[in-house]
């Protein structure tokens, strides 16, 4: 494999390098940096800037907004992104709706959702998820029922993250109980504000509100906001989710974060067991920056290779490797984190235990790691 840049590629580079730390604001900038919660507003005022220079979906089709880019030019375009500490567009739009519409969607969806979705002008949850049914996803019961030119839904979502934000929801739903359970579910767009949607706030251990549960009491849907077939939607869903996998295995800010924490590091470097660990870490990010590379150069016609389970897998397990290692650096003051602002320890200490114990969600989200050892064991070992 090739290395080093080409002249062209070094110069996109050094102006996706150039607009990302220019043209987002500093704010914003400075927030991600700092790993504070961003404000709905700071997302939109990031992703719109993004995509006003056609930079905030270059993965969708060149007609929608996408960029006829290398592979290499997209990964040069997300890492100078993080490097900047510039927030990515927001995923369930850009990597999991977005692309979903475009592929499946009639040329009417297309029309009505796409720009809007690139620009976040709607801000999209993912309604999948169900109290019985994250892994085992097609046993999913929230139902919709055709009643002339609408479906009637009515069922339970769980763990919608950032529904509160929510405009928008792609919701999977049974629409034919007798059907084998896969063959029987389909996507529906739907309003949050219809009547009958209501979003009840799931609280964290911190207190925090990060998910959402969404109900649904016979909430009526125009059949036009179905994407693509009736009793089709297990494919889309597998193509959605092959993209999430993707998009949540996060080499570029775990890198970013792994700096950060060599300079917080200190003396600390002189430890020979703690450079070790750092060397470690460094190593498998590169090695999982070089399969990333292989898989999006192998991914066809915009599907997603199988091969993004390892990438789900093993970015997962380094980004909470990394947020173990800075509590580890921070030791004793990991614990202040009741401490404020006029506290005399560094705020990455104080911030460090929340942010390790946050990040236990990544093994769990985007389908468990459990699971995505088996999808490797069938679909890519052949076991
Ligand atoms: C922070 C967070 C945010 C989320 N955001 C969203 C969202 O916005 N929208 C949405 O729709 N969903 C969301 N999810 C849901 C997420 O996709 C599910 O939690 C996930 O798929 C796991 O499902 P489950 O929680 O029902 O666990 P279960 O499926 O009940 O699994 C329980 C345990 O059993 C293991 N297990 C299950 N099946 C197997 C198997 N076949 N082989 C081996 N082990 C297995 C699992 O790995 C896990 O350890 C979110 C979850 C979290 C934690």
């Amino acid at each position: 494999m090739q290395l080093a840049l080409s002249a062209e590629d070094a110069e996109f580079r050094d102006e996706m390098r150039e607009f990302f730390t220019t043209k987002v604001p500093q704010e914003i900038r400075d927030a991600v940096r700092d790993q504070r919660e961003l404000t709905k507003d700071q997302f939109v005022t990031s992703m719109r800037i993004l995509n006003e220079h056609g930079l905030a979906v270059p993965n969708w089709p060149v007609e929608w907004g996408g960029r006829d880019w290398s592979a290499l030019r997209r990964h040069i375009w997300h890492e100078e992104m993080q490097r900047a500490f510039v927030p990515a567009p927001l995923a369930f739009n850009a990597t999991m709706i977005g692309p979903v519409i475009a592929q499946f969607g009639s040329q009417e969806l297309k029309e009505r959702f796409l720009p809007a979705t690139a620009n976040l002008d709607i801000w999209w949850s993912q309604g999948f998820s169900e109290p019985d049914a994250g892994s085992d996803l097609a046993s999913l019961r929230t139902t919709a029922v055709r009643d002339g030119d609408e479906y009637v839904v009515n069922g339970q979502k769980t763990w919608t993250t950032l529904g509160q934000y929510g405009d928008w929801i792609f919701n999977l739903v049974r629409t034919d109980p007798e059907a084998k359970k896969q063959a029987g579910i389909s996507m529906l767009l739907i309003d949050m504000t219809s009547p009958g949607v209501e979003v009840r706030p799931i609280e964290l251990i911190d207190g925090g509100h990060e998910v959402n549960e969404v109900w649904f009491s016979d909430v009526r849907v125009p059949v036009e906001n179905l994407v693509g077939e009736e009793n089709r939607a297990w494919d889309y869903a597998k193509f959605l989710l092959g993209n999430e996998r993707v998009g949540v295995a996060p080499v570029g800010a775990t890198k970013r974060l792994l700096a950060q924490a060599k300079q917080w590091a200190g003396p600390l470097l002189d430890d020979p067991l703690v450079a070790a660990r750092i060397a470690e870490l460094e190593n498998e990010l590169l090695a999982l920056e070089l399969t990333a590379l292989r898989v999006v150069a192998h991914s066809a016609d915009g599907k997603p290779h199988p091969a993004s389970s390892v990438l789900k897998l093993k970015g997962t397990e380094l980004q909470q490797a990394v947020t173990e290692l800075v509590v580890d650096l921070a030791g004793p003051a990991s614990l202040a984190s009741g401490a404020g602002d006029d506290s005399d320890l560094p705020w990455w200490t104080r911030r460090s235990t929340p942010i390790y114990l946050n990040f236990r969600k990544a093994s769990i989200y985007g389908g468990s790691n459990e699971v995505q050892r088996q999808i490797i064991a069938r679909t890519i070992l052949g076991l």
